[in-house]
């Protein structure tokens, strides 16, 4: 069935981006919470149409590591994507002075998981690996949202504004290479390594000193305290050279995360934590 404006109950509003706001919303018909993103574009009806089918695929995914997709319809030149609700929000809202060891090592295990099922399962690249595009539920799950499935949604964004964050990688910025999925592999490294620090890992005052750093500074490294494995995990990932950085199956065959693979952290536990101490903190 398609969802429509009308059957939705609009309820808070989560958060923006660049693009526009992301807002709970509620399904009278099925009475589900969801979360929708606004996303305003200047497009004709045709155009708006291709972005609609090519979301429709996003239907036939699922899988545990991706916030599932309701649907998607359009009023005017906005689209208005129809997601699962996380309950506990974006990384970037929950790393608080950063994650212990156990806890990043769960995430990357689901980033991986689910960065390997988007690659294998529906050939997509995500193209916008970082905290805020890595969501949590209080159950303790973690799910990647806002990859890139609709080339023509892509185009339309007007990409003016990179962001004063960058997660792109150094052959990216060097020569606006191609995007692949090495590019997301450094994505990955550079949002784990935030998530531990608690910040974001280069210092800069500009945009263009931010961007030299990424090329020309040694790679971001975990603070002390944390595992060989697991900084070896993040060097494999954060290689200058992106042909040397691993495959999401041999991400997966890493040390760091065989051996967590096997523990049980309670995510959930953590997860109510870390929405306690960012209530605390407001
Ligand atoms: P950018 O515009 O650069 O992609 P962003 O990811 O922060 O940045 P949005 O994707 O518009 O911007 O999301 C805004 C905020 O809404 C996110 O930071 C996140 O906290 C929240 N959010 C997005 N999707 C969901 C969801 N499905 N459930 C709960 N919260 C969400
Ligand atoms: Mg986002």
């Amino acid at each position: 069935f398609a969802i429509r404006m009308d059957d939705l109950v609009l309820e808070k509003e989560l958060g923006h981006g660049q693009y526009g706001t992301v807002q709970r919303v509620y399904h009278k018909r099925t009475k589900v919470r969801m979360a929708m993103k606004e996303i305003r574009l200047e497009l004709d009806e045709t155009k708006l149409q291709q972005i609609l089918m090519e979301l429709d695929i996003l239907h036939k995914s699922t899988s545990d590591y991706i916030v599932e997709f309701y649907g998607a319809f359009f009023i005017e030149t906005c689209v208005y994507y129809c997601m699962e609700y996380m309950d506990a929000g974006s990384l970037d809202n929950l790393y608080g002075t950063g994650v212990p060891e156990q806890v990043l090592a769960k995430i990357a295990i689901s980033m991986v998981k689910g960065l390997k099922f988007l690659k294998d399962e529906m050939s997509i690249i995500h193209r916008d690996v970082k905290p805020t595009n890595v969501l949590m539920n209080r159950k303790g799950e973690v799910k990647l949202c806002d990859f890139g499935v609709s080339g023509q949604l892509d185009k339309s964004l007007a990409k003016t504004n990179i962001g004063c964050q960058s997660y792109m990688s150094p052959e990216r910025i060097k020569a606006s290479s191609r995007y692949t999925v090495a590019s997301d592999v450094w994505s990955l490294g550079l949002s784990l390594v935030e998530m531990a620090l608690g910040k974001y890992p280069y210092k800069f005052d500009n945009m263009f000193d931010q961007l030299k750093a990424i090329i020309d500074e040694p790679t971001p490294r975990l603070p002390s305290g944390y595992s060989k494995e697991a900084q070896d995990f993040i060097d494999q990932c954060l290689q200058k050279d992106p042909l040397k950085r691993p495959s999401y199956g041999k991400l997966l065959d890493h040390p760091f995360i065989i051996h967590y693979q096997t523990v049980n952290v309670d995510m959930a536990s953590w997860t109510k934590l870390a929405i306690a101490q960012r209530e605390n903190s407001i």
